[in-house]
């Protein structure tokens, strides 16, 4: 953890024990939405049989005078920005209102490798660029919030560029960026909150076995998918605070993600 990343935590734990109102000081943080909003083009998962459906309840003036609306929505938990709760590939793991919240509010870390997957769109990432980034940044520690940058949210919502195909139900022929299988064990086993990444996948889009999501949920390491806004952390230094829909048995969900950066 950085020594701003252990500050803004101190800082909102003594506001805890004093029992003060817990704030943010906004000079002191820039706060990064890192979620897509969810709507009729949110993306989903090739074969999902269904998407982001949000059916009006009520809109309109009621007879008291007064404005009132209300949704009904559903969504399959696998689209948009989303969680993957170790359950999703491991069947002892943990759901999605089991994971403990210091798994989705850490300090991150931001590995870059929007070049490599700008020349290559099926690029993964290997454990010499991990090696290069904790050259470079220091290591990645314990408990921290792994963020994959590719640059393919400014893809976002194109189907075809993002998840490099548009055939409804077909998922054999995607390709994007992302975790490769020997970068991913490696982060697993130093002990990392959470992997997230800005493309659909922790796995690769080529990838048939999913190893990558394998290899997380064995550890009970959820993923963070569709994230955006990556260009905008720092390397190493924000506060994420990724939390999910809370849901019971849950093999995912939809995630609002912010991050906290230090000014
Ligand atoms: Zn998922």
């Amino acid at each position: 953890m950085t020594r701003a990343a252990i500050l803004s935590l101190a800082i909102l734990m003594s506001m805890v024990a004093r029992g003060s109102q817990p704030s943010i000081d906004p000079g002191a943080h820039r706060i990064v939405d890192l979620s897509h909003a969810f709507g009729p083009r949110t993306l989903y998962w090739p074969t999902s049989s269904t998407k982001f459906r949000l059916e009006s309840l009520a809109s309109g003036k009621t007879e008291g005078g007064y404005f009132y609306s209300a949704n009904s929505l559903c969504t399959p938990e696998h689209g948009g920005t989303h969680l993957d709760a170790p359950v999703h590939f491991a069947e002892r793991g943990l759901t999605t209102a089991d994971i403990p919240l210091e798994q989705l509010v850490a300090p991150s870390v931001v590995i870059d490798v929007s070049s490599q997957a700008a020349a290559d769109r099926n690029y993964r990432l290997t454990r010499d660029d991990v090696s290069a980034f904790e050259k470079r940044h220091g290591p990645i520690g314990r408990g921290a919030i792994v963020l994959l940058r590719t640059g393919w949210s400014r893809h976002w919502p194109d189907a075809k560029a993002y998840l490099g195909d548009d055939t409804p139900g077909d998922a054999s022929k995607l390709s994007f960026p992302s975790y490769g299988v020997e970068a991913a064990r490696l982060l697993v086993d130093r002990g990392v909150a959470a992997l997230g990444v800005d493309t659909a996948s922790i796995d690769y889009g080529r990838s048939a076995d999913f190893m990558v999501h394998r290899i997380a949920a064995a550890r009970n390491v959820p993923g963070l998918e569709n994230l955006t806004n990556l260009d905008q952390l720092p390397a190493r230094g924000a506060l994420v605070i990724a939390l999910p829909m809370k849901i019971e048995g849950g093999s995912g969900g939809p995630l609002r993600a912010i991050a906290l950066v230090p000014r």
